[in-house]
């Protein structure tokens, strides 16, 4: 039986002289404030029990993790209609590129980089209406998933994005100008900056992950969030899209399905077993925490659970 606590603790011995390396993400201004060389990891097995290292408690900026729920809750409402907005094959490009946007003809290659998470936006404001009760919808299925009514955004973070957002504001008027938007931009990309804003702990990440290691069920609540075919879907989309042009390299090293946002959180799933998350604020070159990618990675060498 593997003593995962004690995996943990030497996860944080291991990472200790490291935890300078690497960038906060600064084109987000609200972000560069965060404590650079903070660290936390935690495990949610399927039984609910759990395990911490290192501020677990600290809630964080979600950022691109929220592509995660969206993407879900999209999935729920329009099933395979979907695909028609939105690819599912890795870009191999930066999270926020407009070049192969444009060669694509306003079609994103998958829901996890920006223009993606953009479209599932748009179609969640399609399906509820108005900027507020499609925000509160998605925080509302966060907090289902989650089984936490204690979960929402921070405003200063939503609106430096807001105000900086030029690239997403960019890419989304884009793909308006090739019709693969049907909403108002500027609904758009408040909504979808509101999601990104919304902060969660490792501990929290972990726990409302666990749906996607039971094929879309809760094994906790036994609430089904998702089909077990199309839980299937995320993981691979996770896999193969989750850490935008270096998801290959995330694969190779770690070897499970991961997301990763720009305020330095990961979520990782090893199927029918767990869930994990893990925050450090510094990125690497491809913006994905540089301590966090780490930590996976000594994770899955120490207990051999990556799913190949
Ligand atoms: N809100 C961020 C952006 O659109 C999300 C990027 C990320 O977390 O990777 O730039």
């Amino acid at each position: 039986m593997i003593n995962y606590q004690q995996i943990l603790d030497e996860i944080f011995q291991e990472l200790q002289p490291t935890l300078t390396n690497g960038k906060v993400a600064d084109y987000i201004p609200a972000l560069a404030k965060v404590l650079p060389d903070q660290f936390a990891m935690s495990i949610t097995l399927m039984d609910g029990t759990s395990h911490h290292i290192g501020c677990s408690d600290t809630k964080f900026s979600i950022q691109s993790i929220s592509k995660v729920f969206t993407f879900t809750k999209a999935l729920n409402i329009y099933s395979k209609e979907l695909y028609r907005k939105v690819g599912r094959e890795p870009s191999g490009n930066p999270f926020n590129s407009l070049v192969q946007l444009e060669y694509e003809h306003g079609i994103p290659r998958n829901p996890f980089i920006n223009a993606g998470a953009i479209v599932v936006t748009d179609t969640l404001l399609s399906h509820y209406k108005n900027v507020d009760n499609t925000y509160d919808k998605i925080l509302g299925f966060i907090q289902e998933i989650s089984d936490n009514q204690d979960i929402t955004y921070d405003r200063d973070v939503w609106f430096s994005e807001y105000k900086h957002g030029h690239r997403n504001i960019a890419l989304a008027n884009l793909m308006k100008s090739f019709n693969n938007l049907d909403n108002n931009v500027d609904d758009v990309v408040k909504t979808y900056f509101k999601h990104c804003a919304i902060t969660m702990s490792t501990k929290e990440l972990s726990r409302a992950m666990l749906f996607l290691a039971n094929h879309g069920t809760d094994p906790i609540t036994n609430k089904e969030f998702i089909t077990s075919s199309q839980a299937k879907r995320i993981n691979a989309v996770m896999l193969t899209c989750g850490h935008y042009d270096a998801s290959g390299d995330f694969a190779f090293h770690v070897g499970l399905p991961g997301k990763s946002g720009v305020g330095g959180g990961i979520v990782a799933i090893v199927p029918k077993l767990m869930s994990i998350a893990v925050f450090s604020p510094r990125l690497n070159n491809w913006g994905n925490s540089y301590s966090g990618t780490k930590a996976l990675e000594i994770f899955t060498n120490k207990t051999s659970l990556s799913i190949f």
